[in-house]
């Protein structure tokens, strides 16, 4: 394991702001001197965000001591996401295609959902190796320089870019060997790597969505990864239960259907990518389940998962309860829940998952199907003081 975090002792704070401040001076007295428009201010914030994509790459290849071919790069950032001082950051996107090979069309470039405070972050990994580089941005630094940034010529921007040292550059930076195999045999050097947040708390996000890649998972599972912001058993059950339902219970372009979950799981995230069934667009609602609620289920409804509904050409919507089996999937993939790390089960099953995502009828089973009054809506059971339980059937 070689590992460069950066330290911030005392020299470092000192550098790094006598750096800033130098940037500062050296962008903003240029200001008056310049009239700017703003086709040069897009055009000059487009070409620096692709600068630090750039840079980022070839500090990565020279960790990793190579560059690694485009078949076999994948880069995971949060860029488009993170916005710092107000500028947003899907330029780097473009640069991270430029120099790495790696793009969206060919699903290796890998925009994580983030929120937009978030620090800027890239991670190159090198799938022959298995090792990845992770770079976070030094977010001060970046913010000294975009306040005055459209006063300068692409060409100066460059030369300075060159300029600034690694050090003040970076927050994090390191290299990790993430490929699947290695972290389950070295559980106590990854468990302590997810303790001490080597990749700025980003580690499972990373490391699942990295790895299903480089399995070759289907790119609306992965999509789905991007949305949820990592990839969990809970989601994957989610894109089984999308499966399912458009193989049992089919809808057409002109379907009007509706997702009522209960109790909600990360499987939610997954089933509004797929169905595009969304809460802003009144076609999903959910329900959150106490212990107390849970006993009151009858004893068939314990793995309950929700129910999917169907507006049919009467105008009746038709609704069927389904349940997803963990349980079965534990003992399928012989996952000791409680007796592994927490990310080793779960990085286990989303590997263990993966042949079996054309079979959902393995895990899930419809448990009932009913019909809706005439005129009645799904969503008439998630107002409030509506006992959705009593409602539906499903206590005793
Ligand atoms: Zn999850």
């Amino acid at each position: 394991m070689k590992l460069t975090k950066i330290n911030y002792n005392t020299f470092i704070k000192v550098s790094i702001f006598l750096f800033c401040f130098f940037l500062t001076g050296f962008f903003c007295s240029a200001v008056s001197a310049k009239q700017t428009s703003s086709k040069h201010s897009n055009k000059i914030e487009y070409f620096f965000w692709n600068k630090i994509a750039k840079r980022s790459a070839i500090q990565a290849w020279k960790m990793m001591g190579h560059k690694p071919l485009p078949k076999n790069s994948i880069v995971l950032t949060s860029a488009g996401y993170s916005v710092i001082d107000g500028h947003t950051t899907e330029a780097c996107l473009d640069g991270l295609r430029r120099f790495t090979g790696s793009s969206s069309g060919k699903g290796t470039l890998i925009s994580v959902h983030r929120k937009r405070n978030s620090p800027l972050w890239f991670f190159f990994y090198d799938k022959k190796t298995g090792y990845g580089v992770y770079c976070e941005i030094n977010s001060t630094l970046l913010s000294s320089t975009l306040s005055c940034l459209d006063s300068f010529s692409s060409k100066e921007i460059s030369n300075k870019f060159t300029e600034i040292p690694v050090g003040a550059f970076y927050n994090i930076l390191c290299i990790e060997r993430i490929n699947a195999d290695y972290m389950l045999s070295n559980l106590e050097e990854w468990n302590d790597n997810f303790s001490d947040e080597i990749f700025g708390g980003n580690e499972f996000s990373i490391v699942t969505i990295a790895n299903i890649i480089e399995k070759n998972a289907p790119y609306d599972l992965i999509r789905s990864a991007m949305f949820h912001d990592h990839l969990c058993p809970g989601l994957t059950s989610g894109y089984l239960l999308a499966n399912y339902i458009e193989e049992h219970f089919p809808i057409d372009q002109s379907s009007k259907y509706f997702y009522f979950s209960l109790p909600p799981w990360c499987k939610d995230d997954a089933i509004q990518i797929l169905l595009n069934t969304t809460p802003g667009k009144r076609s999903y609602a959910v329900t959150y389940l106490t212990q107390e609620d849970k006993d009151r289920l009858k004893g068939e409804y314990r793995n309950i998962a929700g129910i999917f509904f169907r507006k049919n050409d009467n105008g009746i919507w038709e609704g069927s309860v389904l349940e997803f089996d963990f349980d079965l999937a534990r003992e399928m993939m012989n996952i000791d829940w409680n007796g592994m790390y927490w990310w080793e089960s779960r990085l286990l099953m989303d590997i263990g998952f993966l042949p079996y995502l054309e079979t959902p009828e393995i895990f899930i089973s419809e448990l009932k199907r009913f019909f809706l009054e005439e005129g009645v809506e799904p969503k008439d059971f998630a107002r409030p003081g509506v006992d959705v339980l009593e409602e539906f059937g499903l206590v005793e």
